[in-house]
Parts: C-alpha cells; sequence; structure tokens
C-alpha cells in the first residue's frame, strides 16, 4: 500500500500538482512529475523523506523540470515511459504498456495512454486503489491533444473507464473549475455533476485539492468518460 501526498506547484499558472508516494512496507518514497522543485523539496523535508525515485507520466517540461534537480539532490532514479527515454530528463529506468514498476513493495502496473503525447502513462495501483493520470484524465476534462489523435484518445480514455469504480484518481493539474463549465454544458441534467461541483466547491474554498475522487464519478459526470461509443466521444471535439 502507498501512501500519497498531494504538492501543488506552478500555482497560479498552471496548477500543476505532483505527488510524493511512500510505499508503507518498506518506507521507500518516489516523487511523480516534478514540475518544480521547491514545494516537494519543502515537503520532502517535512516528512524527512528522501525520495529514491522520480516518476514522470510524461515528457512535457511542467511534469518533468525538478527531475535532474532532485535527481541529484537525493541519489534518486528517474523512472518513465521507455517511448518517451529519448524526451525525459535523466532517465534511468524505462517501463513499457502492461509493464510493471515496484515502489518498495507496492507495485504500480503501467497503462500507455497515448492521445495528449505519444508516450503517455499512467500509473496505477491497484492494491492501493489510486491512479496517478498526468494530463490525460483531468476533473471534468481530459488533456489537449497535442501529439495524438480523437480516435487515439478514445482508446486511452476506455483504458481508463475499465479500471475499477472504487480507484481514486489523481491528475497533473488542478483545472476543475474549467472542467465543471464544460461538463455542466454537456451534461445540463446530470444531479451527480451538481453534486460533484458542489463538493469540488468546497474543497476549493478550503483551500484544499479537489482530487482525489473515485473513477465511479467521474465515469459518470465526466462527458468524455461517459460517452458510449466512439462516435460519441467524437462529437465533443
Ligand atoms: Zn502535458
Ligand atoms: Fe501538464
Amino acid at each position: 500500500m502507498i501512501k500519497i501526498h498531494t504538492v501543488l506547484c506552478r500555482e497560479g499558472t498552471m496548477d500543476n500538482y505532483a505527488y510524493i508516494l511512500i510505499d508503507e512496507a518498506t518506507g521507500t518514497s518516489a516523487v511523480l512529475d516534478p514540475s518544480e522543485t521547491k514545494p516537494i523539496i519543502k515537503k520532502c523535508e517535512e516528512l524527512g523523506l528522501k525520495p529514491a525515485y522520480i516518476l514522470n507520466t510524461h515528457h512535457h517540461f511542467d511534469h518533468t523540470e525538478g527531475n535532474l534537480e532532485l535527481k541529484e539532490k537525493y541519489a534518486a532514479k528517474v523512472v518513465g515511459a521507455a517511448k518517451d527515454a529519448h524526451r525525459i530528463p535523466g532517465i534511468d529506468i524505462m517501463v513499457e504498456d502492461k509493464g510493471s514498476f515496484d515502489l518498495g513493495k507496492s507495485r504500480a502496473e503501467i497503462i500507455a495512454v497515448p492521445g495528449h503525447t505519444t508516450g503517455h502513462i499512467l500509473w496505477y495501483f491497484p492494491e492501493s486503489k489510486a491512479v496517478f493520470t498526468g494530463d490525460m484524465l483531468f476533473n471534468l476534462c481530459i488533456g489537449g491533444l497535442f501529439e495524438g489523435s480523437p480516435r487515439q484518445m478514445w482508446q486511452s480514455v476506455l483504458k481508463i473507464k475499465s479500471l475499477p469504480d472504487d480507484t481514486l484518481f489523481y491528475p497533473g493539474h488542478e483545472y476543475t473549475a474549467q472542467g465543471a463549465s464544460f461538463a455542466k454544458y454537456n451534461l445540463p441534467n446530470e444531479p451527480e455533476l451538481d453534486k460533484y461541483i458542489l463538493i469540488a466547491q468546497q474543497k476549493a474554498a478550503q483551500g484544499q485539492p479537489v482530487c482525489p475522487l473515485p473513477l465511479k464519478l467521474e465515469k459518470l459526470c465526466n462527458p468524455y468518460l461517459r460517452a458510449r461509443s466512439e462516435e460519441e466521444f467524437l462529437k465533443l471535439f
């Protein structure tokens, strides 16, 4: 099982989330998607941690810019998609689609989800019921298609939809407010969406991250996940 700490980075500009993951059995820890280093180092010091790994969902700078500094500071190993080996700074360990990575005794399954970028992966920890979605899935929205096509993204969305309902998801950015207006426009009469938006507003008012929420809610309220066919999905673009 992993314990997860959410760290807000690039606040006010891109509102990135980095995550600190700790394997409870061994104390082995990792930083996922360090877009900058300051708030992450501060949190690691608070927790008394020396992360052994840096995990990346994809190559974009706002997910990897902290790689090299953290790698040097903690003598950590950088783990990312083999497909992106040429563009992930400092990569040491390459993972493949349908492969796995052990953080101490916690196993992550690697799921390729091309669309936002061609090499984008999900980090899925089935035992901990947690999935880190980077810029593939945000609250009530999905990531922009920088390198892939909508058809490719639909295949990736199907993979997310196949994960258990009680999986909590951890996105790469705080984009719930934008996602909410998009979702409300597409699903004006979904009572669960109204509840979702209320929960999000309450969390935001308390200065808390909106994530994590269960995929069950996302499958119901996120128009991209709710689409029942490729045809319905493509209409959203
Ligand atoms: Zn990105
Ligand atoms: Fe991003």
